[in-house]
C-alpha cells in the first residue's frame, strides 16, 4: 500500500527551520566540535605526505559552520600549506549562508574556494569527465549520506579519490543511537523516499567491511531534548517530531495508530532516558575515517 506520507525534505524551508531547531535542541555541533579539536588534528597531520598543496572536498557541507572548524585545526597541522577546497552542496540557500559567513572572515586567504552547487551524483559525473582527475588529500561528507540515492557507491567513488595518506571522514547517527532504534522499528513506514535514507554507521561498517576496506571509528554521545513532542499541538515538538520521523507534518499526515507508536518508541529506554522531568533523546553519533587504500 502506498504510503500517505511525505517526505520533509521534499520541503525546504521546512526542513531548515527543523533542522535549525534540531541544532538548538541538541548537543549536535558540540559533540562535533569536540571531535574536531581533540582527534582529528591527529588525523589530519598523517594527511598531504609533506605535499605543500592540499585537495580537499566538502560534500554536503551546508552553512560551512563545520569546515571552518576543520580548517583552522587543518591550518595549524599544516603550516604554509595552500588548499583547494570543493564545497559540493546543492542548496543554494546553504550556499548562500556559507558565504555570507566567509565575508566575516579573513584569515583564509590559503585556501581556493570551488563554488559546486550540486549534488555528490551529479559531482561524481563532472569529476570523471574531466581528462585529469585530480586526487583529494581529505575528503569530508558529514550528515549527508542520508540524502543519497545509493549509499555504497558515493562511499565507493569518494574513497577513489583519495590520493596516498588520504583520508575520508563520514560522519552519521550511530547504529547505537536512538535514531538507528526509530528507523530499525519504522524503517518501512517512514523511509519512503528515495533521496532520504535511514543510514547509520552500522550499515557503513558492514559495508566497508565487506569491500575490505580499512578504517577507524569513533562514538560520539550526543543528547536531544525532545520532551515538547509529547505535547499535542505544540508547534516546537511538531516540527522536532518531522525531524525525527522525516515526514513533514508527520502529526498531522501520520495514522494514529503510526503516530501512537512512534511516540511510544521515541519515550522507550531504548530510545531516550528522562530526567529532570525531560525526556533526552540518544542523539549520539559516530565518525568513521576511511583510508586510502595502497
Ligand atoms: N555538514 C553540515 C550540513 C549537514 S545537513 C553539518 O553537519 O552541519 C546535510 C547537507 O547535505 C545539507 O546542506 C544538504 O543541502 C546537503 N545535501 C543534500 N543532498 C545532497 C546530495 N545529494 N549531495 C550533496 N549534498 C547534499
Amino acid at each position: 500500500m502506498a504510503s500517505p506520507l511525505r517526505s520533509l525534505v521534499y520541503d525546504d524551508s521546512r526542513y531548515q527551520k527543523a533542522f535549525h531547531l534540531f541544532l538548538e535542541c541538541s548537543s549536535e555541533h558540540q559533540c562535533m566540535q569536540d571531535f574536531i579539536h581533540k582527534i582529528l588534528p591527529e588525523i589530519l597531520a598523517g594527511i598531504g605526505d609533506g605535499k605543500s598543496h592540499l585537495n580537499v572536498i566538502g560534500v554536503g557541507s551546508g552553512d560551512g559552520h563545520i569546515d571552518l572548524e576543520m580548517f583552522s585545526e587543518l591550518r595549524l597541522k599544516h603550516p604554509g600549506v595552500t588548499v583547494d577546497y570543493q564545497v559540493v552542496e546543492p542548496s543554494s540557500q546553504q550556499l548562500h549562508s556559507y558565504k555570507v559567513l566567509l565575508a566575516q572572515k579573513s584569515d583564509l586567504d590559503y585556501i581556493t574556494f570551488n563554488w559546486n552547487k550540486m549534488t555528490s551524483a551529479e559531482f561524481e559525473d563532472q569529476w570523471k569527465s574531466k581528462q585529469t582527475p585530480k586526487k583529494a588529500d581529505f575528503i569530508h561528507m558529514i550528515q549527508m549520506l542520508y540524502y543519497v540515492k545509493d549509499v555504497e557507491a558515493t562511499i565507493r567513488f569518494f574513497q577513489s579519490l583519495l590520493d596516498k595518506h588520504g583520508k575520508l571522514l563520514i560522519i552519521l547517527v550511530s547504529g547505537e543511537s536512538g535514531w538507528g532504534k526509530l528507523w530499525k522499528t519504522f524503517r518501512t513506514q517512514l523511509c519512503m523516499c528515495e533521496i532520504s535514507q535511514c543510514v547509520t554507521t552500522a550499515d557503513v561498517k558492514s559495508f566497508l567491511d565487506s569491500e575490505k576496506l580499512k578504517y577507524k571509528s569513533y562514538a560520539l554521545p550526543s543528547q536531544m531534548d525532545i520532551t515538547e513532542c509529547f505535547t499535542e499541538g505544540d508547534e516546537k515538538g511538531e516540527l522536532l517530531l518531522d525531524f525525527l520521523t522525516e515526514t513533514d507534518h508527520f502529526s498531522r499526515t501520520a495514522s494514529p495508530q503510526l503516530k501512537a507508536d512512534v511516540l511510544k518508541l521515541l519515550r522507550d529506554p531504548a530510545c531516550s532516558l528522562e530526567s529532570n522531568g525531560r525526556v533526552i533523546f540518544n542523539n549520539t553519533l559516530e565518525v568513521i575515517i576511511v583510508d586510502a587504500t595502497t
